[in-house]
């Protein structure tokens, strides 16, 4: 994915055609989706003749992929094309995103930004005997390794000596214990190598439980929870849809922390604003560190194309003089700008105070928006 490439990419003289199409709960064909995607675009009249012709050959290589995206394993698809530009981009995305098709001076990116990375995870499944690690991101996970506990003989993990006379069942919580040690010392290495984000454990609650304690702080505090499982019957995408439901509930506790700290900040009278109105002021104050969107709230604007000014509204730009020109999504606009200088913008999934405004961001410095 060229994301930085197409956040680059502007054509000031032929139309960027964006189109976001999903296959997962369509009701129609994927052809059908993108026809109705893409009918508005057939008349547009605002354009001269060679923008016109440039986008009508987007058009017709956008429904051209159809079969393309139908084939496609990935759950949804993206397509830039602006043929006088010489942009032609097929993005199959790892999650689904909302369908939406835009034509403007540039790629509509938001969509594509609001694709959550997912953390790198862990998964260590443990018994007695075995450990079975998985390691993923993006939604799967692989086997990595598999342990046995015949392997903590090696190494500096002792003997049992002197230990032999106190019975066998002793000898079994030794065993077990020093195999422990061992696994939670390879977990050590596996995230000083691989540096993964989290970590999941996996097994019976009892064993899980004890061999929590034998993990480095470090960590522990990359642990998400543990889940039962039999290690006999299980597969990987059993171990898949575990970690994933740890993972998406992190994401949204996340999401939820940065929602509300938008608000209460803001509600202190700290430095941040909610509102779309008070938030392009701060962005186009260039104060915005953290745009935060709720969901898919999207409103039309302007756009100043000679230095960039966002409005709700209006014909010239209050800060140059020169002429607007409409955005279908304003905040796209806005995100792209606070990321271009070097602030973050995320658009939550999750409900929260937030929603009643629509957009919020926390700012670098406080501005004058009243
Ligand atoms: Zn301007």
């Amino acid at each position: 994915m060229h994301i930085d490439r197409l956040a680059r990419f502007e054509s000031p003289d032929y139309p960027v055609l964006s189109v976001y199409v999903n296959r997962e709960s369509l009701h129609e064909s994927v052809r059908a989706r993108l026809c109705d995607l893409l009918k508005p675009f057939k008349a547009f009249s605002n354009l001269d003749h060679d923008a016109q012709m440039s986008l009508r050959n987007d058009l017709d290589s956008v429904i051209g992929l159809a079969d393309r995206i139908d084939l496609e394993r990935s759950p949804a698809t993206a397509v830039f094309a602006c043929d006088g530009g010489g942009l032609f981009e097929y993005v199959p995305l790892s999650t689904p995103v909302w369908d939406v098709a835009f034509a403007s001076d540039r790629p509509y990116l938001r969509p594509l930004r609001s694709i959550r990375h997912r953390d790198s995870v862990v998964v260590a499944v443990v018994d007695r005997r075995h450990a079975w690690l998985y390691s993923g991101g993006g939604g799967s996970v692989r086997l990595l390794e598999v342990i046995e506990e015949s392997e903590s003989h090696k190494g500096n993990f002792g003997g049992f000596s002197g230990y032999e006379e106190k019975g066998a069942r002793n000898h079994a919580e030794f065993l077990e214990r020093r195999h422990f040690r061992y696994v939670a010392d390879r977990l050590f290495e596996l995230q000083r190598k691989l540096g993964f984000g989290k970590l999941v454990i996996g097994g019976h609650e009892e064993t899980s439980a004890r061999f929590e304690s034998f993990l480095h702080p470090y960590l522990r505090a990359r642990l998400l929870g543990s889940f039962v499982i039999d290690p006999h019957t299980m597969s990987d995408v059993d171990i898949t849809d575990r970690a994933n439901v740890f993972l998406l509930d992190a994401s949204h506790e996340a999401e939820e922390a940065l929602a509300s700290r938008v608000s209460v900040t803001s509600e202190e009278g700290g430095r941040a604003v909610v509102g779309l109105n008070d938030v392009l002021k701060a962005v186009n104050n260039g104060a915005v560190d953290h745009l935060v969107v709720a969901g898919r709230f999207t409103r039309g604007g302007v756009m100043c194309g000679t230095c960039g000014w966002l409005e709700r509204s209006g014909e010239n730009c209050v800060a140059c003089g020169s002429e607007m020109t409409a955005l279908g999504d304003v905040v796209d606009a806005a995100m792209e700008q606070v990321l271009r200088r070097g602030g973050q913008a995320d658009q939550v999934s999750v409900s929260s105070p937030l929603d009643a405004h629509g957009v919020g961001a926390l700012l670098r410095f406080s501005v004058r928006v009243a």
